[in-house]
């Protein structure tokens, strides 16, 4: 399980990431880290100020 940085969130990181493609919509690739997310609205979040999200961490 990986953590949702926006909102706390427990997250399944196979249901975050399509397998086929490798292009999952709920996650995202920063610093070289990958975030997991539990919907696109916190993606979203975290993309417009990835900075604070991760100093919550
Ligand atoms: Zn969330």
């Amino acid at each position: 399980m990986a953590i949702d940085p926006v909102c706390g969130r427990e997250v399944d990181e196979d249901s975050a990431t399509d397998k086929a493609t490798h292009r999952g919509e709920n996650h995202y690739f920063y610093k070289g880290q990958t975030y997991y997310f539990c919907s696109k609205d916190c993606k979203d979040k975290f993309q417009t100020d990835p900075e604070k999200y991760i100093r919550r961490l």
